[in-house]
């Protein structure tokens, strides 16, 4: 079989160019749009880079969006979802909440995580974060940080018990001490939970008093009010409206949604409690918008 110059060259570059390889196997190229690739500095990495569109969602796809399908919010999808940065893989949604989680600490001085990390590093601070995601979040290229926990909803271990380093936590009942945390991140994961208000009370429980929250959940701004696409009842999902489900690496059928957020979302967390800011982002060449909410207590 006749090997491409790529292949034979590919296990020589590989330690060098990895994360352009590694980039290539999770894009296709029939997945790729490059007139929608766009360049800028890269709010995780730190480095100035060319982000990779690709198209992750088509109509028709298997994997739908909880308002289901129109040509608008697909779009929004396959911006936020992609745009990935060449050297560090990060996300569009995970820079935006990057940008936003490092203007709200230490009076906007760092300008990427790398810097932040840096400092977390080299000066022992004592800030404890908890990444509830442990792919594609704003920590997931960092691994062994004593500060930083990731957690998921593991289906078979115990919550508050690890697996692979990774912490068994239910948003809705965590394993955390009242105000013990300093920042909870919290990505594409709320639209997923059973009942988000109790998790975002939990969330506000473990805070520390200053604490933040960087959330984003999927916001389609032409809905005005949040509603339930299922709920769990004795033990047993009810579905009002078609099942929505969203990739997840963890699962093959993918993650239930459960919640379609309106823009009232910010009302609803005001009245739990929370100081909150909308932050609303766009790329230089699309207008999709990546809806961050930064939630203070
Ligand atoms: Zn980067």
């Amino acid at each position: 079989m006749q090997r491409t110059i790529k292949e034979i060259l590919k296990p020589i570059a590989y330690p060098i160019f990895s994360a352009y390889y590694r980039l290539e196997e999770k894009l296709p190229s029939n997945k790729r749009d490059l007139s929608k690739d766009e360049y800028g500095k890269c709010s995780v990495c730190g480095l100035y880079t060319r982000f990779w569109y690709n198209k992750i969602i088509d109509t028709g796809s298997k994997i739908v969006v909880s308002c289901g399908f129109d040509k608008i919010f697909t779009e929004v999808i396959n911006i936020t979802n992609s745009l990935h940065c060449k050297f560090c893989l990060s996300k569009y949604r995970v820079r935006c909440a990057a940008t936003s989680l490092l203007n709200n600490i230490y009076g906007g001085k760092f300008k990427n995580i790398n810097e932040l990390i840096k400092l977390i590093e080299k000066k022992n601070v004592n800030l404890g974060i908890l990444e509830t995601s442990s792919t594609d979040g704003i920590f997931t290229g960092y691994d062994n940080l004593n500060n930083v926990i990731k957690s998921e909803y593991f289906d078979d271990v115990k919550w508050g018990e690890y697996k692979n380093k990774i912490r068994s936590e239910n948003l809705q009942a965590l394993i955390f001490e009242d105000n013990s945390i300093d920042i909870v991140v919290a990505l594409d994961v709320f639209e997923h939970v059973a009942e988000p208000m109790v998790a975002f009370s939990e969330v506000h429980r473990v805070l520390k008093t200053n604490g933040i929250a960087i959330i984003t959940v999927p916001i389609d701004d032409r809905i005005e009010k949040t509603s339930a696409l299922a709920s769990v009842v004795n033990g047993m999902i009810e579905f009002h409206r078609d099942p929505a489900y969203h990739s997840d690496p963890l699962r093959e059928e993918g993650a239930l949604v459960f919640t379609e957020f309106g823009m009232d979302i910010v009302n609803n967390l005001k009245a739990a409690g929370y100081n909150i800011t909308l932050g609303g982002y766009t790329t230089k060449k699309s207008k999709s918008k990546q809806y961050v909410l930064v939630l203070k207590k």
